[in-house]
């Protein structure tokens, strides 16, 4: 139970597909346009799905 709904998703995506994959209790495909914000939240699974920043760097 300590797994967390927090996906990461890369920058440049503007829509993300959900279908719930999670032990086999999904749910129908639905998707999510971030449209100008930073997260979406899916309404049938309460995955949260998050772009990464661009200006983030690993030096
Ligand atoms: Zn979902």
């Amino acid at each position: 139970m300590e797994e967390t709904n927090i996906i990461v998703i890369d920058a440049d995506v503007e829509t993300i597909c959900c279908d719930g994959e999670k032990d086999g209790l999904g749910h129908p495909a639905v998707y999510f346009n971030f449209k100008k914000q930073d997260r979406v939240v899916c309404n049938y699974c309460d995955k949260i799905y998050i772009k990464k920043k661009e200006n983030i760097k690993n030096v």
